[in-house]
């Protein structure tokens, strides 16, 4: 992208629209801006929440209690050490909120030890790499062509620890982990981690075989769930802390559904302890006990519907996937039965111009979805692949009989070229059909 201007690092396409926005903000008297975030909110809320079909792997719709506790004022309060043994006084009654995340998310994931004081899934993996590795450590994690996440590489939290990172060898054919050629660079190389786990999973990984791979190497095994947490809450996908990963971390806002943040969780003490030496006092002085608050109540409804609600994701996943294929579009991962078994479905790209400019298409008919690295040829300027989840869909109550026509009007928007505008009525008729929420505790 064409760069200008005194940022010349962010794409002139957002210089410019930023200059164009941030005009009004300038003059714009202190008492009219908490009105125009008011209105701003609401014409959010109506478009994404009520009038989109929202297919974007990586979000959801939290339950309104949750998001009335989010709001609530322990969210301003400060909160430093173990409750019961606190630095302020004056949380008597807050400090239970914390007693209740930690036992929920226990007997959710049956763990021994939870670290939810974590900000995001991001961060999530820093205190990992920071509980496994010194800098300088070599790791191993999936490539960007299997989905893995930034975190995993240069750019992100493991480069910027300082971490030297190598690929763990994929099969984009069979969309799995290559063992065996893994074993033998492994066995070389010596990584202190490997991280299994990415931002797009159509099939379990191979936890076990590569646990038994780590404990020879003497390396930790990472489970990065940030997209699966909710459906292996749910008990529906495997189930990577009893299959041997030393340690998993999750966003909460994803398939989870609750408030944007991040979890550690383990079985191992000895990690559980530098976990909790990084989040307090390391990394995280104090944190947000309103965000805690919601996500007990999120966790609660996991708890209760969990199982329900990760066999709906799933089952409309597999739907959707064969719905688009009978469509016509190039559903990917002909080699997994059903073409998946999660709650994603990926979509060749490259025959609409890469995923981002796919996405880009579909959202003017209301149609939210991303692009996403594939093990396909490279594109020059966009993503190989268009990731969809059926998280959210199915929190609003559709089934597999109705995806047959969310994939007609992506067909008829990507492969007949109708315009995108001129289908959104139809995607906002077809959205109005779903006004309440499944798999969350109503008050
Ligand atoms: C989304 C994602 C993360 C980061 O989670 P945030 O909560 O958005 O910071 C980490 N790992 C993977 C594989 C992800 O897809």
């Amino acid at each position: 992208m064409e760069k200008i201007g005194p940022r010349d690092w962010v794409p002139a396409a957002s210089v410019r629209f930023y200059e164009e926005q941030a005009a009004k903000y300038r003059t714009m008297p202190a008492r009219d801006f908490a009105g125009e975030v008011e209105r701003t909110l609401a014409a959010h809320e109506r478009y994404t929440d009520l009038d989109c079909i929202n297919l974007y792997a990586g979000t959801n719709f939290m339950n309104p209690r949750a998001a009335r506790f989010q709001a609530s004022s322990v969210g301003s309060r400060p909160s430093l050490g173990y409750p019961g043994d606190k630095y302020e006084t004056g949380l008597g009654y807050a400090e239970q909120i914390e007693i209740m995340a930690v036992e929920l998310i226990k007997r959710i994931f049956k763990c021994e030890y939870v670290e939810f004081r974590v900000g995001s899934g991001s961060l999530a993996n820093l205190y990992a790499y920071m509980a496994c590795t010194k800098p300088g450590d070599k790791i191993m994690a999936l490539p960007v062509a299997a989905a893995g996440h930034v975190t995993h590489h240069a750019e992100g939290a493991a480069g910027l620890y300082g971490l030297e990172i190598h690929q763990i060898p994929f099969d984009g054919d069979r969309m799995e982990v290559d063992l065996d050629r893994l074993r033998q660079e492994a066995r070389q190389l010596r990584p202190k981690l490997i991280i299994l786990g990415a931002s797009l999973a159509l099939q379990p990984y191979p936890v076990r075989e590569v646990r038994q791979l780590a404990d020879e190497i003497g390396a930790y095994l990472m489970f990065d769930a940030a997209h699966l947490s909710g459906i292996i809450a749910g008990g529906e996908f495997q189930q990577p802390l009893a299959e041997g990963a030393h340690l998993m971390t999750c966003s909460t806002y994803k398939s989870f559904g609750g408030p944007a943040g991040g979890l550690v969780l383990t079985n191992d003490s000895g990690v559980a302890e530098r976990l909790d030496r990084i989040a307090y006092p390391g990394l995280t002085a104090n944190f947000d006990l309103a965000r805690t608050a919601a996500l007990v109540a999120a966790s609660s409804d996991i708890l209760e519907f969990g199982p329900a609600y990760a066999r709906a994701c799933i089952a409309n996943a597999r739907a959707l996937a064969a719905a688009l294929a009978g469509e016509g579009l190039p559903v990917h991962g002909p080699a997994v039965k059903g073409y998946t078994l999660s709650h994603h479905v990926a979509v060749q790209a490259a025959p609409f111009g890469g995923g981002t400019t796919a996405s880009r298409r579909l959202e003017p008919a209301n149609i939210l979805t991303s692009g996403i690295g594939l093990p396909l040829p490279l594109l020059e300027n966009d993503y190989n692949g268009l990731r969809i989840g059926t998280q959210e869909i199915t929190r609003w109550g559709m089934q597999p009989e109705d995806m047959p026509a969310i994939a007609g009007l992506v067909a008829r928007i990507l492969l007949k070229g109708e315009d995108p505008a001129a289908v959104q009525p139809e995607v906002i008729a077809l959205r109005h059909r779903f006004h309440s929420l499944h798999y969350v505790f109503t008050d």
